[in-house]
Order: C-alpha cells, then sequence, then structure tokens
C-alpha cells in the first residue's frame, strides 16, 4: 500500500499544554469500539475515573463545562495519558491531527488545519509543498467501492491543478479563480460522459482576473450562518466580521479591500504564499474524495470558498485591530475555520452542498 504525505508532515510535534486551544475542548470525541473494550477491562485506582469519563453508550467521552473533555486537566494535560500511557488513546486521540483519506491501495496523510501548532506549521512553508509516497505492506483498507478510472482521472486532474496553484508568476488569486472556472468544465464533461474523450481539457485550466463584488462577497459569507456552530462564540465572531465589512455601502468595503491589500504587500509579503498553502491543503484533502460522489466541483469550490473566508475574516480583524493583524492572529483565524468547518460532518455535507449551488 502506498502512504502518501505532504513533505512538512513529519514537522508536527503536540505542544500539549503550551497550546492556546487545546484539541480536547470544544466538541466531542468519539470513541471507537477497541478502545471501549479496553476502558472496560480496566482495574485499579483509574478504574472509577473512568466509568466516570467514557459514555459507554454513546461511544463518546464526557464533557465538563466549557465542552472539556472529562479526562482533562486544569493544566490542559490528559489525566488517561498520565494514568495508563500513550496506548490508552482511542483512535480519535492518537490520530489527532493527522488527517487520513483511503482509497484502494493508497492511503493520503495531511495534517489538520484545525490544530493551531499543525496550522502554524502548514503556514510557515515557504516553498512549494510537494508529497512524497512510502510504500507499506498492505494492511487493513478500509475504502468504500469506486470507480478505479475516475480515481486515477482525479488523481490527474488533481496534478495539473496543484500545477497552476503553485506557480507562483501568478497572483494567487488569479490562480484561484482559473481553478475555479475549470473544474466547472470538468464537471459538466463528467457528467455528460464525455469527460475521457477530452485530451484538451488541461488547455482550460488557465488564470483569470478574479472578481468579486460587495454584493457576491457579502451573499458568499452569509453562507456560513447556514452551518451548526461549534465553538460558542464563532455566530458572533462572524456577525461582528460582517458588521466591520459589508456594514455600510459598496465603495467602503471596496476601499477596505483596497487598503487591505496595500497594507499586506508591505506588512504580510508572505499573504500570497500563505494563501497559496491553504488552497493546496484544502484540495489535496478533499479532491479526490470525489471519487465517492463525483461532485468535483463542489469540492474545489469549497477550498476557494474557505480560503475567501479566511480572508474575509483577517481583514476584519485587520479592520478591528485599526489597520494591522499579526502572524498569530492570522493562524488563529485559519484554525477556528478549520474546525467549524472540517470537525464536522454534517457541516462538510451542507458545505458540500452549497457549493454544488453557486
Ligand atoms: S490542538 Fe494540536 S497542538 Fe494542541 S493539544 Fe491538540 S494536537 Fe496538541
Amino acid at each position: 500500500m502506498i502512504h502518501r504525505f505532504p513533505n512538512y508532515y513529519k514537522e508536527f510535534s503536540c505542544i500539549a499544554d503550551k497550546c492556546e486551544a487545546t484539541c480536547c475542548a470544544g466538541w466531542q470525541i468519539v470513541v471507537d469500539e477497541d478502545s471501549l473494550k479496553k476502558y472496560k477491562k480496566v482495574t485499579g485506582p483509574f478504574k472509577q475515573r473512568i466509568k466516570d469519563g467514557v459514555d459507554f453508550k454513546e461511544g463518546v467521552f464526557y464533557q465538563n463545562p466549557g465542552k472539556r473533555c472529562a479526562f482533562l486537566n486544569q493544566q490542559n494535560l490528559c489525566d488517561m495519558y498520565t494514568a495508563l500511557g500513550e496506548d490508552s488513546f482511542c483512535e480519535t486521540c492518537r490520530r489527532y491531527p493527522r488527517h487520513i483519506e483511503e482509497f484502494e491501495n493508497v492511503r493520503e496523510f495531511t495534517l489538520s488545519a484545525s490544530c493551531p501548532e499543525a496550522a502554524r506549521i502548514l503556514l510557515s512553508q515557504k516553498e512549494p509543498v510537494r508529497f512524497y509516497e512510502v510504500e507499506i505492506e498492505a494492511d487493513e483498507e478500509e475504502f468504500d467501492d469506486y470507480d478505479p478510472m475516475v480515481y486515477e482521472k482525479l488523481l490527474e486532474a488533481r496534478g495539473e491543478m496543484l500545477k497552476l496553484l503553485q506557480n507562483r508568476n501568478i497572483p494567487v488569486k488569479e490562480r484561484a479563480a482559473g481553478l475555479w472556472d475549470f473544474i466547472q468544465i470538468f464537471q459538466k464533461e463528467m457528467d455528460e460522459g464525455t469527460l475521457f474523450a477530452d485530451d484538451k481539457i488541461y488547455e482550460k485550466l488557465i488564470q483569470r482576473d478574479p472578481e468579486t463584488s460587495y454584493e457576491e462577497a457579502k451573499a458568499l459569507f452569509s453562507l456560513l450562518h447556514n452551518l451548526e456552530f461549534l465553538a460558542d462564540d464563532w455566530e458572533e465572531t462572524l456577525g461582528k466580521a460582517e458588521g466591520l465589512l459589508y456594514g455600510k455601502e459598496a465603495d467602503t468595503y471596496q476601499s477596505i479591500k483596497n487598503d487591505f491589500d496595500s497594507w499586506k504587500a508591505v506588512n504580510f509579503p508572505d499573504w500570497d504564499i500563505m494563501t497559496e498553502q491553504l488552497l493546496v491543503y484544502f484540495i489535496t484533502t478533499y479532491f479526490c474524495g470525489a471519487v465517492y460522489d463525483e461532485y468535483v466541483a463542489s469540492k474545489v469550490k469549497m477550498s476557494v470558498c474557505s480560503v475567501f473566508y479566511i480572508e474575509e475574516l483577517a481583514t476584519a480583524q485587520w479592520v478591528k485591530n485599526s489597520g494591522t493583524l499579526s502572524d498569530a492572529e492570522f493562524t488563529r483565524i485559519v484554525y477556528r475555520y478549520s474546525r467549524e468547518l472540517e470537525h464536522s460532518d454534517e457541516n462538510l455535507i451542507t458545505m458540500d452542498r452549497m457549493m454544488e449551488e453557486i
């Protein structure tokens, strides 16, 4: 089996109690069957704690106020890890923030941008991200049936899209706009059954001038209200951003965007690189998953829109700060957005469906 990784994958190591937003709070941690069986066998002083902390019926850890995992102590360290060691971790805790996508004979690994440290590593990559493969003796595979020819086509298309995405001779917004146009053609040909006969399809993968009007931006941003909110203050965060960006007339919005662009050019010179890394992250994580539902366009649109949402939130933060934005604030926006979208299957499905409509 082939295991595929982004080149920065091994840079990750959990910063535990130094993490500003532990992954052990904010959402319910689902416990796999094997771990539940293991927890039932725990004896000794930790047995009662297991009984109090594990909801065996629902297969989750109970939560304390603040949606904190029942095993997370006040120092943001895991009491189960301290008492029983690393082997006691359930599958979710052992894997996170490693995200795995399964295909026949291929397993693709990424680091979820919802983890502050993983987001920091992703955004600190200066060179175009490369992927490397390791051949592993076949182990248990967990994938649903799909058409291998479609998978090969998606893999090929993803490679071509990454070439455009990582072409730094073109402004990143033009690369993203080009992707948006291309994938609609690709989807249309896929739906009509002409895709495999079109050997010139990638000639349609070209940059274009991005144009997003005030009305379009406002409408696009408002779609985020259709998702379930995971963090208690996320809805408020969105509302405040909307007030700062779209609360006045179109001219004000345009002038904020122009001023932010000018500020970034001087004070945030790696903006385009960070945006590229985010686009590459979303495309590599989700695009090939379209082999299971053939909604290819929605995966790319979700990637492009995600970068748009992150930029809008960053612009709002910049306005709120009276014209400044730190790297740490940008990283916080990225991992918070990622948590809201990527840590809810319901949100990923809703986003996919919304993207089909636009
Ligand atoms: S969010 Fe990331 S860095 Fe923070 S505690 Fe979890 S795995 Fe560690």
